[in-house]
């Protein structure tokens, strides 16, 4: 790729050739793409952004891949939406939902697995696999399953029948009796003597990258503009430092003037070590044992945790612990006000808001954006105590017996 130089090592800086590696061999930091900004800025702008496909490849430029090589199933280019109603709850005058669960496995980790997809095949592998929370499980399938690879895709035994489900049907879903710390971990010992392109793991570096896409986005469609404010659920950390990257990239490189936005990190009381790092000042989230009904965001040994923390520290970002309660709350608000069903991690995000605003953290007219992942269709069971229905037989009478007269009543 002539727009990459090397994998940098996020620690001691030292620089690695682009193979399917991640964890420096000096200092065990993680890997980052090291981008040449000076030829890309030779090559990108709003006009040529505009020009290219409806999906995260219109910023190929910014990616690790080549667009030529594209392994995409439509991800990308969400709509992000003026939220009127929820607003107005919330005393919010200019509030916007990135909704995200309109990619085409419904959440957002069809951005990353279309990067970290498209560059196995360029590595020539002919197996992708992945340790998932559940969501990565389906993007991962439905990818493998679109690039006609052989997919192994790993997640704890105990999620929600939707995740499981939803990946099974494109194909090889393994379940294992464990948490997510317990599944990757696994994944990690099966990778050391098998090739197998594990997204989330030694194609971490390249997988990354792709949520830097939703930082772009929020940019070009609010008019070349960052937000003040982002909400963004947290679970491994991946998420919240890319959407800063992608919005500082964008800045440096003159697409937009300034990126000032500040980053909010949102995460549920059953597992929220990089929210309680921030509350309690700590540099370093200490890892936890998830116990959460929000099962995407339960990872208890954060990769990206520290660089979470540091980038709501430095950006004048918060940390919220969302009370397990709340979650479904959140949902329920985000489903009446603004007709989006969320899963649970949504929840955590519309709760997180709801507490940011009343604190005054999110002043009335400051342009703040809430970062919807993943679709309420995948977590049932989270709302199915809380939501009502009633049944008639097919009749008036019925019909004004049971909902007229509850009306009514
Ligand atoms: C994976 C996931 C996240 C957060 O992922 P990170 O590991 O922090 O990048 C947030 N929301 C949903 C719905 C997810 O599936
Ligand atoms: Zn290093």
């Amino acid at each position: 790729m002539p727009n990459v130089q090397s994998l940098r090592c996020k620690e001691c800086g030292r620089d690695y050739p682009q193979e399917p590696i991640y964890v420096c061999d000096f200092c065990f930091g993680p890997l980052e793409v090291n981008y040449d900004y000076d030829a890309i800025a030779k090559n990108i702008s709003r006009e040529s952004i505009q020009d290219g496909p409806l999906t995260i490849w219109r910023y190929d430029e910014l990616l690790p891949a080549s667009r030529d090589n594209a392994v995409s199933i439509g991800a990308g280019m969400t709509p992000l939406l003026k939220a009127e109603n929820l607003g107005k709850e919330l005393g919010l005058n200019n509030l916007w939902i990135k909704n995200d669960a309109a990619n085409p496995t419904h959440s957002f980790k069809d951005r990353v697995v279309s990067v970290a997809s498209t560059k196995a095949v360029e590595f020539d592998f002919d197996t992708i696999a992945c340790a998932s929370t559940g969501n990565l499980a389906g993007a991962t399938a439905a990818h493998g399953a679109k690039a006609g690879m052989n997919t192994m895709v790993f997640i704890p035994s105990d999620l929600e029948r939707g995740k499981i489900l939803g990946a099974a049907v494109f194909g090889s879903v393994v379940l294992v009796n464990g948490n997510y710390d317990d599944v990757n971990r696994l994944c990690s010992e099966l990778g050391d003597d098998r090739r197998w392109a594990f997204v989330n793991i030694n194609m971490r570096p390249y997988y990354s990258e792709g949520s830097k896409s939703i930082g772009y986005e929020l940019a070009e469609q609010l008019g070349w503009r960052a937000p003040e404010h982002v909400i963004v659920p947290v679970a491994s950390g991946s998420l919240f430092t890319k959407v800063y990257k992608g919005l500082q990239e964008f800045a440096q490189l003159g697409i937009i003037d300034s990126a000032d936005t500040k980053m909010h990190i949102a995460q549920p009381f059953g597992c929220s070590p990089v929210a309680k790092a921030f509350v309690e000042g700590q540099a370093h989230p200490k890892p936890v044992v998830p116990d959460t009904i929000a099962k995407s965001l339960a990872i208890g040994s954060p990769a990206d945790g520290m660089y979470s923390v540091g980038i709501a520290n430095k950006t004048g970002g918060s940390g919220t612990i969302v009370p397990e309660s709340e979650i479904s709350e959140g949902m329920k608000l985000l489903a009446e006000t603004e007709g989006i069903f969320t899963e649970t991690a949504g929840g955590v995000v519309i709760s997180t808001l709801r507490r940011l605003a009343r604190e005054g953290v999110i002043g009335p007219d400051e342009e703040t954006v809430a970062l919807i992942t993943g679709t309420g269709l995948k977590t049932l069971e989270a709302i199915a105590d809380s939501v009502e229905t009633v049944t008639i037989d097919p009749t008036i009478r019925s019909f004004d017996e049971v909902v007229t007269g509850a009306a009514v009543s």
